[in-house]
């Protein structure tokens, strides 16, 4: 293939090899062994790509904010305290979902908040400056 060799970070650097095994079994498939059905449209093609890429996106950002969330107890201590004040805040430990728009799709997971009580605020750990 002589397509022009992007530079990965070394995230995806790492796993570049368990991705294109992914790729190929994706067309295994989607499409079986002998790949592409012929009288296909490019743009058929296209449309699938791009749904595995959204699934995939979306699964990546859930998974790992949600994760992330889940160890909002044992969170650096940079993150424990109110963004306005610098005060401590209260842990309100119910999770709560939470859906951000992304430039690569939707996020959508489940966060336990905080309280500040001199600001009279609830943020979420992970995002101390929204403001709601
Ligand atoms: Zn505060």
């Amino acid at each position: 293939m002589a397509n022009k060799k992007k530079v990965l970070p070394p995230a995806v650097q790492h796993v570049q090899p368990y991705l294109e095994g992914v790729a190929k079994s994706l067309v295994d498939r989607i499409y079986g062994p002998k790949g592409l059905p012929w009288g296909t449209k490019l743009t058929e093609l296209e449309d699938v790509v791009i749904a595995v890429r959204e699934v995939l996106s979306e699964k990546m950002l859930a998974q790992a904010l949600e994760r992330q969330a889940q160890t909002a107890e044992q969170r650096p201590e940079t993150f424990r305290k109110c963004a306005r004040c610098s005060g401590p805040v209260e842990a309100k430990p119910d999770p709560e979902p939470r859906n951000v728009q992304t430039r690569v799709g939707e996020a959508e997971w489940d966060e336990p908040h905080c309280y500040c009580r001199k600001c009279r605020q609830a943020f979420f750990p992970s995002e101390p400056e929204s403001g709601h």
